[in-house]
């Protein structure tokens, strides 16, 4: 079985429901607000990732990200409109996200983004480990999501025990190999400076290790992105990607 033959459609209740047809409910939903929810227009144009570039998705989460920083986010009004305008028969994410697992680093509601909008992994120090190589593999050749943020953050514990590798229980030490690159790479050992190369490894780890992502970067059918997040001011900024790292358009 290839990864086309697998169906985003909910395997539970076999719904067969077509993008089409979630687009149509979405359009139906803005037309006639349900329940005092206020759902935009905006909402159903922009329901299918098959409908925008890279650049167009990317630019849609830092819109949402500037709206979180301002004070003004307005996913939360049409979450449980999505819902009731059968979510769980599909999705449809434009995006991906692999995040650090902190609990300061709340994805969705950072950039803005309602229910189905982002296809979000996490594990403390945004590592790309085969698991969540393969969970990004499935939002981008089954789902089509058209850009991936990896989005380290300010003040990371991970990548702060990487640097200081102490005593630590369990199997916390388990994340440090995937962390040295980036303390080894950085120029100095300040944490903001480690997490921010580590966003960019990270990255380009995503890229190098996966021909399924290689083969969209080249083609221009999806951007990987490095980008730190800062739990101070709520803000995203996207990193530059080195030249040794970029690939395709
Ligand atoms: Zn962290």
């Amino acid at each position: 079985m290839s990864l086309s033959d697998i169906s985003p459609e909910n395997p539970e209740t076999g719904c067969r429901t077509s993008r089409r047809e979630m687009i149509g409910a979405m359009a139906a939903l803005a037309a006639a607000p349900a329940l005092g929810l206020a759902a935009e227009p905006a909402m159903a144009a922009a329901a299918s990732p098959e409908m925008l570039t890279p650049d167009q998705a990317l630019k849609e989460i830092m819109d949402g990200n500037a709206r979180f920083v301002a004070g003004a986010p307005t996913a939360h009004t049409k979450d449980l409109a999505i819902i009731k305008a059968r979510a769980a028969e599909g999705q449809w994410p434009i995006v991906g996200v692999l995040s650090c697992a902190d609990s300061r680093v709340p994805v969705e509601m950072v950039f803005d983004e309602p229910i189905g909008r982002l296809f979000v992994t996490r594990v403390a120090g945004n590592i790309t480990t085969p698991e969540i190589i393969a969970s990004l593999e499935y939002g981008i050749a089954v789902l089509g999501i058209k850009a991936v943020v990896v989005m380290g953050h300010s003040n990371c514990g991970a990548v702060k025990a990487a640097i200081e590798n102490p005593e630590v229980p369990g199997q916390i030490s388990a994340l440090f190999p995937a962390i040295l690159p980036a303390v080894y790479m950085s120029s100095s050992s300040d944490p903001m400076v480690v997490t921010r190369q580590n966003a960019v490894i990270q990255a380009a780890t995503l890229i190098n290790s996966s021909p399924v992502v290689e083969g969209k970067v080249r083609a221009g059918e999806l951007k990987v992105v490095p980008a730190v997040y800062d739990v101070a001011t709520g803000k995203v900024e996207m990193l530059p990607i080195p030249p040794a790292m970029r690939v395709g358009k």
